[in-house]
């Protein structure tokens, strides 16, 4: 597969910057994936992120992934596939077939679907809680006060294997409190997983703890305004 050198230099660029965050950091984590957030993007570039050294990616979309990823899948079996946008319950089982991390399990309705669809299946899985660190109306996640009660109701009723916790702060205020809140919820419940950081923030994501920072623009380049 070709490389695209903006990518690389942007991945390049990425992994510096994320490498110096997370240098002096004390709430650091050890360990930072880089997801590349992969909405609207066709094979081609995934192809080339994936030559410089990046395996996991993140899609919106389940339709969007079933039509890119069952080809790109098999020329790269190691790649890992997370869902980072919502996930209606009639697209489960789609869903559990494409995706190794699901990031955005936000209700209960959600959850007791997908324990259900599990249950007996020898899956390698994992969840993530989407957390509504703003407590924007129209954004997806679970409430910050209602999160401990829900991750217990996913782990303990449910035996949902849930890793992690997830947010998207407001586009409109300073990302690190979020960060901290989302840090917090996780430390008290004994997750290890936090995806945070995008574009904008993720150095800042990448020094307060996160082990997911999820990335678009930085290393692709602008989207296409439709294709959000
Ligand atoms: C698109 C998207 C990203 C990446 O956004 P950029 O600002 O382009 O890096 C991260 N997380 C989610 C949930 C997204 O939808």
């Amino acid at each position: 597969m070709d490389k695209i050198p903006e990518i690389e230099a942007a991945a390049e660029n990425i992994r510096q910057n994320v490498y110096k965050a997370i240098k002096n950091s004390p709430l650091s984590a050890k360990r930072v994936d880089i997801l590349a957030a992969c909405k609207g993007q066709g094979a081609e570039k995934i192809a080339a992120a994936m030559t410089c050294g990046i395996d996991t990616f993140g899609e919106n979309r389940v339709q969007e992934a079933q039509e890119k990823w069952p080809e790109l899948k098999k020329s790269y079996p190691h790649a890992k596939l997370h869902l980072i946008g919502p996930l209606q319950t009639n697209k489960i089982k789609d869903a559990l077939e494409l995706f190794d991390v699901i990031q955005t399990v936000d209700r209960q309705k959600l959850a007791d679907a997908l324990a259900k669809e599990i249950t007996g299946r020898k899956t390698e899985q994992r969840f993530f809680i989407q957390v509504n660190t703003g407590e924007e109306p129209q954004k997806a996640g679970i409430a910050p006060k209602e999160a401990d009660d829900f991750i217990r109701y996913c782990l303990r009723d449910l035996k949902l294997p849930v890793t992690g916790l997830m947010c998207i702060p407001p586009a409109d205020q300073p990302p690190a409190p979020h960060f901290a809140l989302l840090r917090s919820i996780a430390k008290r419940n004994d997750l290890h997983e936090l995806s945070m950081g995008m574009s904008g923030d993720y150095e800042t994501a990448a020094r307060m703890g996160s082990t997911c920072v999820r990335i678009g623009t930085a290393l692709f380049g602008e989207r296409k305004p439709d294709k959000n």
